[in-house]
């Protein structure tokens, strides 16, 4: 139940290789800036030799660098006290942040080439296969300002932008509550919130609506701040949309984000009778926000590690003899961490070596059947990036939106089984549940999220948004993401979650929403198919570093994810699980 790292740099923290492949990085990294600094920006097709020279020494770092980042990763979830391993952290943000800059003046030169030359060095042998992610690299810088005043932004968002962010978090940890005698951090508090008492869930959540309540006045100054800075820099660039960065990023239109949200609206509905069903059942007349996800009755049933690995591959082999083929593998060759011990970080992770070409997993394993599934889930971002292992380094990149479909295409896979497996009906209904649950999270709950932070910016770009006024934003967008079926909202949610003050990546939401969508749709297709879709879903996995994703879903799919249909296909899905756990309900 423990990885093996030393395959990949032996001797820990402590590890000599590693040593010297940081010391070889560095290394590579100079003359990758070497290269680029007296780089002009090319005037004839034949530069395309140079370009391709910088590309390739660019992947040679970027591999390298990754390697460096996964391994120092590892080290530091195995050991939360590790403290070399922290030093090699350091030293890896400050490598990265070479490389950042090094990359940032070689777009600026890309922006230089003409168009015409331009298009013909893409087509070029050399550089034709990673021609999306540099043309892409190219617009972005396009869209940006000269050089100088993006300098100057990065350098000003340092004590500024991300300053707010920082403040948020320090805020945050000073605030607790007192729960049956004890002091509890907010983060521990939220995990009662999740209790089966509904006694605990009401106490504490009104202890927390109190805490942040009265601190909205801090938070709403650090949110007003952060979102003004991120509109300051937007207008001066000429961008009219705030969705516009979060759409480039997740490489999607806004035809694909409007046909995915007005499908969840028109199925909604179908949910309504769901949550009434689930109140009457904790005996209540209506939910109310911390309601939602209670638990239903209870699964005591439990996998050992091997019974759980035995499971995942035979129901994986269902679907694909390479993905099974793969997990066996990951699990013979120790690429999993699971047991459960003292000093480990929390959560699950799976971080790649693409130098090594191989994958590690990290949770925390002690039979459950959601351990089941997040080992499921983390085997499936493993074979996303075994699939991805023999393409150029570049078109390894994939954004948020798609980086959770082969994820929770592997856990759905496990999910639909335990449900046929389960013992007896009231663990069908558990584990039903728990499915019916995260569409609701995914269709509710995040579309509140979206509704609040596209409303709030638009009225933000017009002044400061006061505390009582976030308050009311964020009530009427949970009503109406909930369609008014809950009997109390959550007003101060816009201060608790953290995902509106991020700032690496805005509007922290949809790419969940679509991500959990576009792989039901593609498992509603493979439904359909059958055993011959495996190689069909190798193909579409390999390719979602280097196209849009309306592309992607074009090519791979046959269809055109801006018109709704898809979405309904996978809309679908969703609601036999509902349907079934309606039925299954009415006989208990
Ligand atoms: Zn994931």
């Amino acid at each position: 139940m423990t990885w093996n790292l030393d395959t990949i740099f032996s001797g820990g923290s402590e590890s000599e290789e590693l040593h010297r492949y940081v010391k070889q990085t560095e290394e590579d990294l100079s003359r990758l800036e070497s290269l680029i600094q007296p780089f002009s920006a090319p005037k004839n097709v034949e530069q395309a030799k140079e370009l391709s020279e910088i590309t390739d020494h660019m992947q040679v770092v970027m591999k390298e660098l990754s390697e460096i980042g996964s391994f120092v990763g590892c080290l530091n979830a195995q050991d939360v006290h590790d403290r070399k391993a922290s030093q090699w952290q350091s030293k890896r943000t400050e490598m990265g942040a070479r490389f950042d800059n090094a990359m940032t003046a070689f777009d600026q030169k890309l922006v230089q080439v003409d168009d015409t030359i331009w298009k013909s060095l893409l087509s070029e042998p050399a550089l034709s296969d990673v021609a999306f992610v540099l043309d892409e690299r190219r617009q972005k810088a396009k869209d940006l300002l000269e050089l100088r005043q993006e300098s100057l932004i990065n350098d000003l968002s340092v004590d500024g932008y991300h300053a707010w962010g920082q403040m948020y978090d320090t805020l945050v940890g000073k605030l607790s509550i007192t729960q049956g005698g004890e002091e509890l951090s907010v983060g521990q508090a939220a995990n009662h919130l999740s209790s089966s008492d509904r006694q605990v869930r009401k106490e504490v959540f009104d202890k927390l609506q109190t805490a942040w309540g009265d601190q909205v006045d801090l938070f709403s100054e650090t949110l007003n701040h952060l979102s003004g800075f991120r509109l300051q820099t937007y207008k001066h660039r000429g961008w009219d949309s705030v969705l516009k960065e979060p759409l480039d990023y997740n490489r999607m239109s806004k035809k694909t984000l409007d046909a995915m949200w007005e499908t969840i609206s028109d199925y909604k509905h179908r949910y309504i009778p769901y949550l009434n069903k689930k109140a009457s059942m904790l005996g209540m007349d209506k939910l109310s926000f911390y309601d939602v996800e209670a638990p239903i009755g209870s699964t005591d049933q439990k996998m050992s590690y091997e019974e759980g690995a035995a499971f995942i591959v035979e129901q994986f082999r269902k679907f694909s003899p390479k993905m099974a083929a793969f997990a066996e593998m990951a699990f013979d060759n120790q690429w999993i961490e699971a047991e459960d011990r003292a000093g480990k970080q929390p959560g699950g992770f799976c971080t790649s070596f693409p130098d090594s070409e191989e994958t590690r997993i990290f949770m925390t394993y002690s039979g459950t059947p959601s351990n089941v599934a997040t080992l499921a889930h983390e085997l499936g971002h493993a074979y996303h990036q075994h699939v991805m292992n023999d393409l150029p380094v570049l078109n390894q990149g994939y954004a948020m939106n798609v980086a959770e479909t082969a994820s929770t295409f592997a856990e759905m896979i496990v999910a639909d089984a335990a449900v046929k497996h389960a013992s007896n009906d009231e663990e069908k209904l558990a584990l039903l549940e728990d499915k019916v649950q995260r569409s609701v999270a995914f269709f509710m709950n995040i579309h509140a999220r979206f509704l609040f932070e596209t409303r709030f910016y638009e009225e933000r770009k017009e002044g400061t948004v006061s505390a009582e006024r976030l308050n009311e934003l964020m009530t009427e967008s949970q009503k109406e993401a909930y369609m008014e079926s809950l009997d109390e909202y959550d007003p101060t949610f816009w201060a608790s979650k953290l995902h509106f003050h991020i700032t690496d990546v805005p509007f922290y939401n949809f790419p969940y929403t679509f991500g959990y969508l576009f792989s039901m749709g593609i498992y509603a297709r493979a439904l359909e198919v059958g055993q011959g879709f495996e190689d069909q879903y190798n193909e579409l996995l390999k390719d979602t570093g280097r196209m849009k994703v309306e592309d992607l879903a074009k090519k791979h799919l046959g269809v055109d994810i801006e018109q709704k249909a898809f979405w309904e296909n996978a809309l679908e899905l969703c609601v036999a699980d509902l349907e079934e756990f309606m039925k299954l309900a009415e006989t208990l």
